[in-house]
């Protein structure tokens, strides 16, 4: 394991830095490291979640959908498997019809949410040849229950943890939007602390946790430099919809409103830098355009 050295510049420097990468033109870095040849990247269908805009700072007619997508990802590397963002629900909760499931969530801050799941997570796993006790390490976006749900099926897995989301989800009285059930069995998991902005997961520069605070203390992106589909930065909850990035949009319930823009314009400038592609991890209709498990990227 290798850390990577890029410190967060302070607000009044991102503007120029942005300036800076656009004047320049930006600089492609297209090429893969050898490495990480045999990356592949599984996208499955952990659900998808009935959204108020309002919630998101948007008006129902200034978004193509409100429905919000649940994707769950698998980081196949020679060097270990990372399942990042195990969905919205717990398998166990729930029994899959063959059809879709509509399924009703009581959140401890007393809202409800609305989800359709449709087949289980340890199903889509298996499905590519594994099981959760084969993943050898786990990571969440943040702790949100929609980005943790099955994480007590990787307790036995290292989990790459940012020690403000640790604090945050062991606390005597967690956040709201979070569901402590779901992730208690990682209290004693073997846990590597990420106190670097970047966390480069493998050594060799194909699979870089980013720190992107702002949605919670420790939100962080997963960039990935996959040797055919090149670079793509897996969003986490950075921006929900297209439209909260075109429109610059924050939540009514981001941690610290004013640090989600300063993240947003350091990522967006590290996209520039490098042309990687930003996966909007709920962005419906984007995900809908995304290649399902069994297939893969690679
Ligand atoms: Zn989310």
């Amino acid at each position: 394991m290798r850390h990577v050295r890029e410190r967060f510049l302070p607000a009044s420097l991102v503007a120029i830095v942005a300036s800076t990468l656009a004047a320049c033109g930006g600089q492609k870095d297209s090429t893969t490291p050898p490495d990480a040849a045999a990356l592949r990247l599984y996208v499955f269908d952990c659900g998808t979640l009935k959204a108020d805009p309002a919630r998101f700072r948007l008006k129902p007619d200034e978004v193509a959908t409100t429905d919000l997508s649940v994707p769950c990802f698998l980081v196949v590397h020679p060097r270990g498997k990372l399942m990042w963002d195990p969905g919205a629900v717990p398998d166990a909760a729930w029994t899959p019809t063959g059809g879709p499931v509509t399924y009703h969530l009581a959140l401890p801050d007393g809202s409800e949410r609305d989800l359709s799941l449709r087949k289980q997570l340890g199903t889509q796993l298996a499905e590519v040849g594994y099981a959760p006790k084969d993943i050898e390490y786990v990571a969440f976006s943040h702790y949100h229950y929609d980005h943790t749900a099955n994480a007590n099926a990787f307790a036995g897995a290292t989990w790459l943890a940012r020690p403000a989301e640790r604090d945050a989800m062991f606390a005597d009285k967690p956040p709201g939007v979070v569901q402590p059930d779901y992730y208690a069995a990682l209290k004693t998991s073997k846990t590597v602390m990420i106190n670097d902005d970047e966390y480069d997961a493998f050594g060799d520069g194909s699979v870089i946790l980013k720190l992107a605070p702002g949605h919670t203390p420790g939100h962080q992106v997963l960039y990935l430099r996959l040797p055919r589909t090149g670079g793509v930065v897996l969003s986490g909850d950075l921006y929900h919809f297209p439209e909260s990035r075109v429109l610059k949009r924050v939540t009514i319930f981001d941690f610290d409103q004013s640090l989600t823009p300063v993240s947003r314009g350091l990522i967006e400038a590290f996209l520039t830098k490098t042309g990687a592609q930003l996966w909007i991890q709920h962005d419906a209709i984007g995900n809908s355009r995304l290649k399902k498990a069994p297939d893969y990227y690679e």
